[in-house]
């Protein structure tokens, strides 16, 4: 794709004096466009970044000013610019960034800005709060004084303008008061802009904290990188209770001293509540949140703010990454290599790599941090593109648990329970210790699967291939694709037996079951995203956590990572070899540092933890770098095996998803371009085959594989391959650049 922005603020100088002299602007709408659109400027003084109303295909649409123009369209064919909003606009180095989005991830232009202005009605501004404040007219006909009236007035009089909420909450008087006032002219009505103020941090030099001799060093260095102000890439490798969180707090306070912002990408912003309150507590005050849970006002008042300068410090999900920030002088991407930064649905783009392509157009530092980084980052960090700072103790007195590997294909370990024998007994004797137990197993509901014991069938999905889940808690059986759920039948659908229908495998739920029976005065509680589906809820698991009002902690990936608990010295996985099955490349990968972050939840303070990994091939490399926490063999073994495949991060990889509802369609569009595949000896195109979800939400799925040298401009080899292609009916191909996952 052609650079369309403009490279630095000389430039857009230049171009909006021209701006004025041509009357014509190039406008990029937000919308799925692939390029910018000419408008006439209508005497609006328009400048780069300008944020703009247009008329495009019989709608009126937002877009910003990229550029002047001096194309050849004739003016009568140009519809103008209907509006401009406010003073502020898109810094050019946010342009930059969309353009490169754009082409670096396949994704059409438009489609980024609307990243970037995902607020609902930008242009509306009747955000006004409705005050009520004393007429300056003091005699005044057909009015009468009550006591309830005189209290209204006092209060106006002693306070000022106030809300009526305000008036009703000081005064006690009701809503027919102030109307009656109103109606008399003896109160009138305000209006002044609801801006959204953050809370003001303080105590940016006091550190509480006593930093130990490795975190005084890393801090040291990372405040020396950031002290360039310009681009650069810094890893926190720390093992899990480290203190990374600590080490880039204080460089964080560096960069506010400046007058900076910063941006702290998470991967679930609902898990990020415990992270928010060490914040408060570090900076006097919490940053504020961007998440889609956002109420509509709140979401535009806080994105005007941002655009105006006025936020200090921002934490967020992966979509904050597209907040139009002015002055950003750092980006720190905690746990970096999680998947939830990848972004699976729309536009596809990875937020962790996006953010470093964020840091690069505007000239700042950036900061990841991670126990267990990712393969590409590790890479980058022993090429020397990245620089790393390494904390390899925990903090205080804590010390790493000892894990151990219990082989459930052995006769001791079967007892016909999902827990084995040595589990429990470890189980046991942390509650009698008073201490707290995390039962780790990834998967949601009761059952995974819902069998009929009289013919063998299994309850689908209709509308994907997958099996059903059992929920029992709610007497359900859902599909965890795409949402579709039924009552769980009392016969079997297919051969009408009654009551047939089995749980096969265990979920959370069923979990539970067992270990209510195990211990059965033992307090229990489950944390997945059935019972945490909320911050509220989240919070309050914690405090029973905390308070020890459960001691046996059953819990999926949501509880598993980055949480805090002193107590916990127990943590039991109780399948490790659940995320090795299927034939993801990453899933060795994911799988280590899914178990890495479990494990690091035991004894984090002093007193030892122990984690116990029930597992059916304890011989496994990955097995036995767990339990020795030799994270190094571990990833020799994965590179090595990566780099012989020419894989990630020594190859480059693309995935085409095609699909259709119709699955003729699917194949046939999928063998098209398998037929039409360029021929070089840089790339190898690797299918048609089934994706991983064959069906998924109605549509049948194929993928292609685009295995590519690492220096291959690969976006442009796809974008000549597709060009011309013509797609009917309901199929669509998918672009995934640097696929995480097979599905
Ligand atoms: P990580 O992010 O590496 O897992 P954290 O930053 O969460 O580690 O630190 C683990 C625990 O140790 C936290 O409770 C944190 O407050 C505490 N901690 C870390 N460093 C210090 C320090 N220098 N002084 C006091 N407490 C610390
Ligand atoms: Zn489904």
């Amino acid at each position: 794709m052609c650079h369309l922005l403009a490279e630095n603020m000389e430039q857009q100088a230049i171009i909006s004096d021209q701006i004025k002299s041509v009357g014509r602007v190039s406008v990029l709408i937000a919308r799925p466009v692939t390029k910018p659109y000419d408008y006439l400027s209508n005497g609006i003084d328009l400048q780069i970044g300008d944020i703009v109303q247009v008329p495009f295909v019989n709608r009126m649409c937002i877009g910003v000013v990229v550029a002047s123009v001096a194309s050849d369209v004739a003016n009568q064919k140009l519809k103008f610019v209907s509006d401009k909003y406010g003073e502020h606009r898109i810094p050019v180095a946010m342009l930059d960034f969309i353009s490169r989005v754009a082409s670096y991830n396949m994704i059409p232009l438009g489609a980024v800005l609307k990243m970037v202005l995902n607020v609902p009605e930008i242009f509306k501004f009747s955000d006004k709060i409705e005050l009520f404040v004393q007429s300056e007219t003091s005699c005044l006909k057909n009015f009468r004084i009550t006591p309830s009236r005189k209290l209204v007035l006092d209060a106006l009089a002693k306070n000022g303008p106030q809300t009526s909420v305000q008036i009703k909450g000081d005064t006690g008087v009701g809503s027919g008061v102030i109307k009656g006032l109103l109606s008399c002219g003896v109160i009138q009505k305000q209006f002044v802009a609801d801006n959204f103020t953050p809370q003001p941090l303080g105590a940016l030099d006091k550190n509480f904290v006593e930093l130990n001799d490795e975190q005084a060093t890393a801090v040291k260095s990372l405040i020396n990188v950031t002290r360039e102000n310009k681009f650069s890439v810094s890893l926190i490798d720390g093992v899990t209770g480290s203190g990374k969180t600590e080490v880039y707090f204080e460089v964080i306070a560096e960069v506010l001293k400046k007058g900076l912002q910063v941006l702290i990408l998470v991967p679930e912003i609902a898990l990020a509540r415990p992270f928010i309150e060490r914040f408060s507590k570090r900076f006097g005050a919490a940053p504020v949140e961007w998440h889609s849970e956002l109420p509509t006002k709140k979401r535009r008042r806080i994105w005007r703010a941002i655009l105006e300068g006025e936020v200090n410090v921002l934490v967020g999900a992966r979509s904050a990454l597209f907040l139009p920030f002015r002055n950003l002088g750092l980006l720190v991407v905690d746990e970096e290599h999680e998947s939830a930064f990848k972004q699976m649905e729309g536009p596809r783009y990875h937020a962790r790599d996006m953010s470093i392509l964020r840091a690069k157009c505007s000239d700042i530092p950036i900061i990841l941090a991670s126990a267990t980084p990712s393969l590409e980052t590790l890479h980058n960090s022993e090429t020397g593109r990245f620089r790393k700072v390494s904390l390899s103790q925990r903090y205080g007195e804590a010390s790493l648990p000892k894990v151990v590997l219990i082989d459930i294909r052995s006769n001791e370990n079967r007892n016909g329970s999902w827990i084995s024998p040595v589990l429990q007994k470890a189980i046991h004797a942390t509650i009698e210790r008073e201490e707290q137990v995390l039962l780790f197993l990834n998967r949601r509901g009761y059952a995974p699967l819902n069998i009929c014991k009289v013919c063998g069938h299994r309850n689908e999905c209709p509308s994907c291939s997958a099996w059903l889940v059992e929920h029992r808690s709610k007497s359900r059986l859902q599909c965890h694709h795409c949402g579709y759920k039924i009552k769980v039948p009392t016969c079997c659908p297919e051969c009408g037996a009654e009551d047939s229908l089995i749980a096969a495998g265990p979920g959370v739920e069923r979990i539970e079951e067992e270990v209510g029976q195990m211990f059965p005065d033992a307090r229990v509680g489950i944390a997945s995203s059935d019972t945490l589906s909320n911050g509220a809820a989240l919070i309050n698991f914690l405090q029973l956590v905390r308070q020890r009002e459960i001691e046996i902690i059953i819990g999926t990936q949501v509880i598993a990572k980055g949480h805090h608990f002193p107590l916990i010295t127990c943590v039991g996985v109780l399948d490790a070899d659940l995320g090795l099955a299927g034939g993801d490349l990453r899933a060795a990968e994911k799988t280590y540092q899914m178990l890495h972050q479990v494990a690091g939840r035991a004894g984090r303070e002093d007193k030892v933890g122990k984690v116990w990994l029930q597992t059916r091939q304890p011989d496994n490399p990955l097995m036995q770098a767990l339990s020795n926490w030799d994270r190094e063999s571990f990833l020799q073994l994965e590179k090595q095996a990566r780099s012989e495949a020419a894989m990630p991060p020594f190859g480059r990889l693309v995935s085409l998803i095609i699909s259709s509802k119709k699955e003729i369609e699917a194949d046939q569009i999928a063998r098209l371009l398998a037929a039409s595949a360029p021929s070089t000896p840089r790339a190898q195109i690797l299918g048609p085959a089934p994706s991983a979800l064959a069906f998924l939400r109605g549509r049948h799925r194929r993928r292609l594989l685009v295995k590519a040298d690492k220096n291959l401009n690969v976006q442009k080899m796809i974008s000549d391959w597709l060009d011309g292609l013509k797609i009917r009916g309901s199929a669509k191909v998918e672009i995934d650049i640097d696929p995480q996952s097979f599905a």
